[in-house]
C-alpha cells in the first residue's frame, strides 16, 4: 500500500460537526499541496453551518454571508457532507475509527452555563441558548414555549448573546421582516406584549463582555430606547484608572454606554435598560410556580492580584417585578461518550487540538478537536479559523510522523455504504443546496431573505426522501 496522503491512498478524515470550526479545519487540510486528503463532514442536522444558521442573530445577515466561503469549499471533489447523521445514534466513534485515519470533533458548545440561585427553575425562566435556538428555527427547539405575553423581561449577562436576545425582543415587525427568523417566532414576537427589557451586568461598563458594534446597534433600534442609569454609567475609581491602558474596544464600550445614558429615554414604545454592578440573587414565584420578581444585589468592584476586576456583593438589595427571565451567562460544551472531557471547563481534553487521554494525558492516536468544544465558548466566527488551522497543522505533523489510525475500511465507498445503511435519509451537500434554494424562494415570496424549514421531517419531504 502506498503512503497515507498519496493520490492512491489519500488521508481519510472525518469531521463531526458542520459549523465554522469544522469547515475551517477542512479548508486548511484541503489546502495542503503535498498531502492528498478527502474529508467527510458529518452533522446531526440535515443542514450545515452550526451556529451560523442556528445561533447568529437573524438580524445579522451580513455575518451569515461567511457561508459563501463554506459553499465554495464544499464544491471540492475531496469534500463530502453527510447531514442528518448523528454520532452516538446513527454511527459510533468505533465506526469512525474503522473508516478514517483521523477524526476531528467540532461539535461546539451545545448547552448553557448554569446559574445557581434560588428560583432559577421557576416557569418563565429559561437559558438564553434555548430562546436563541428557538427563534433561529433549530428543529430541536422549535416547539419550546416562551411566554411573550409578559411585559417585563430580564436578561442576565451582558455578553453578545444577551445583546442579541434583548435586541430581538425589542425589534419591530418591519425590522424582523428583514431577517430570516423562524416564521413562528416572527409571528409570536410581533404579537408580544414585551415593553421593557432589563439586561444585568454584574460588573461595570469598563468590563462589559459585549463588543462596541453590538453595543452601538442597541442605540439604533427603531422601536426601543436603550438606556443606562447615569449613576451606573459613571465609572468607579478603579475602572477609571484601568482605562489608561485599556484596549480600543473597552474605551469605545464605555463611550457608547455613556452616550446612551446621556441621551435618555426618547419615548419609543419599548425600552431596554442596561444595568451595571448588579447580580440576581433570587427569582421569586407565585403559586403557579411562575416567576414574578427578581431580587438583586448591588456589587462593588475589587482588583485581584492579576489585575482582573471582580464583583463583590454589597448589602444593598432591590427587587424588581419580572415576568420572563433569560439567563445568558455563556454556553457550555457537552461530553461525547468515550471522548476525554474536562468537566470544569466543559471542553474535550486536548492540547492544541490533539485529544488527550484522561489518565496519561498523552495524545489519543488519530483524534482531534477544534472550535468551542476545544477552547470553550469564546470569540467570533473568525476566531475559529486560527483555532482550526492549529488543529489541522497538528494533524498534518502527526501524519508526517506516521501517527494515524489504521482503519480496516479507509476507502470512500465503505464510508458511503456505512452511512447509506445506517441512515438512508442522510443529506448530501447537493441536497442541502436544493433545500437552500427552496428556503430562498419561500423568502422571496414572503418579502424576506429566507424562510427556513424548521422540522427535519419537512426537510426530508421537501427533497422526496420520505
Ligand atoms: P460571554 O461573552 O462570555 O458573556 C457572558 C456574560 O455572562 C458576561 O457578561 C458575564 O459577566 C456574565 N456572567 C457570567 N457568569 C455570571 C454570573 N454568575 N452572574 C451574572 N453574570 C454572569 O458569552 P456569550 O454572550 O454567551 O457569547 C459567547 C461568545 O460568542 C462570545 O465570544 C461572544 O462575543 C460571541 N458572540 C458574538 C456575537 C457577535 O459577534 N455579534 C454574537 C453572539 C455571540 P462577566 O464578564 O462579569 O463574567
Amino acid at each position: 500500500m502506498s503512503k497515507i496522503g498519496s493520490e492512491t491512498n489519500p488521508l481519510r478524515v472525518a469531521i463531526v460537526g458542520a459549523g465554522p470550526a469544522g469547515f475551517y479545519t477542512a479548508e486548511r487540510l484541503l489546502k495542503e499541496k503535498n498531502v492528498h486528503t478527502t474529508v467527510d463532514m458529518y452533522d446531526r442536522l440535515p443542514t450545515p453551518f452550526g451556529l451560523v444558521r442556528n445561533g447568529v442573530a437573524p438580524d445579522h445577515q451580513k455575518i451569515k454571508s461567511v457561508t459563501k466561503v463554506f459553499d465554495r469549499l464544499a464544491q471540492k471533489p475531496q469534500f463530502r457532507f453527510f447531514g442528518n447523521v448523528e454520532l452516538g445514534t446513527d454511527i459510533t466513534v468505533e465506526d469512525l475509527r474503522n473508516h478514517y485515519h483521523q477524526i476531528v470533533y467540532t461539535v461546539g458548545a451545545q448547552t448553557d452555563r448554569n446559574l445557581d440561585i434560588p428560583g432559577i427553575d421557576l416557569k418563565n425562566s429559561h437559558p438564553a441558548t434555548e430562546f436563541v435556538a428557538w427563534y433561529n428555527g433549530h428543529p430541536d427547539f422549535r416547539d419550546y414555549e416562551f411566554d411573550l405575553s409578559q411585559e417585563r423581561v430580564a436578561v442576565i449577562g451582558i455578553g453578545n448573546v444577551a445583546v442579541d436576545v434583548a435586541r430581538i425582543l425589542c425589534r419591530t415587525r418591519e425590522e424582523l421582516m428583514e431577517t430570516d427568523i423562524a416564521d413562528y417566532a416572527l409571528e409570536q414576537l410581533c404579537n408580544s406584549n414585551v415593553k421593557e427589557v432589563i439586561m444585568l451586568g454584574r460588573r461595570g461598563p469598563a468590563q462589559a463582555a459585549f463588543t462596541p458594534t453590538e453595543a452601538k446597534e442597541l442605540g439604533e433600534m427603531v422601536g426601543a430606547d436603550a438606556y443606562v442609569l447615569p449613576e451606573e454609567a459613571a465609572l468607579d475609581p478603579l475602572s477609571e484608572a484601568s482605562l489608561a491602558d485599556a484596549d480600543r474596544a473597552t474605551t469605545r464600550n464605555v463611550e457608547i454606554i455613556q452616550e446612551l445614558s446621556a441621551r435618555g429615554l426618547t419615548g419609543k414604545p419599548k425600552s431596554l435598560t442596561i444595568r451595571f454592578l448588579v447580580s440576581p440573587t433570587e427569582l421569586i414565584g407565585n403559586e403557579a410556580g411562575e416567576v414574578t420578581a427578581m431580587r438583586m444585589v448591588k456589587n462593588e468592584l475589587y482588583q485581584t492580584d492579576n489585575g482582573t476586576m471582580r464583583p463583590r456583593e454589597t448589602e444593598q438589595f432591590e427587587e424588581v417585578p419580572i415576568g420572563l427571565v433569560f439567563r445568558s451567562i455563556g454556553y457550555r460544551g457537552v461530553p461525547i461518550s468515550g471522548i476525554p472531557f474536562h468537566e470544569r471547563w466543559g471542553v474535550i481534553l486536548n492540547e492544541k487540538g490533539r485529544v488527550l487521554d484522561s489518565e496519561s494525558k498523552e495524545p489519543v492516536l488519530g483524534e482531534y478537536t477544534a472550535g468551542w468544544i476545544k477552547r470553550g465558548p469564546s470569540g467570533v466566527i473568525g476566531t475559529n479559523k486560527p483555532d482550526a488551522v492549529e488543529t489541522a497543522e497538528c494533524m498534518l505533523a502527526d501524519l508526517a510522523e506516521g501517527k494515524t489510525l489504521s482503519p480496516a475500511h479507509p476507502d470512500l465507498e465503505a464510508a458511503a455504504n456505512l452511512v447509506q445503511s445506517r441512515k438512508p435519509t442522510y443529506f448530501s451537500y447537493d441536497d442541502w443546496l436544493k433545500l437552500d434554494e427552496l428556503e430562498l424562494a419561500a423568502g422571496e415570496n414572503a418579502g424576506r431573505p429566507r424562510v427556513k424549514f424548521t422540522k427535519v421531517d419537512e426537510m426530508l419531504k421537501a427533497l422526496g426522501k420520505i
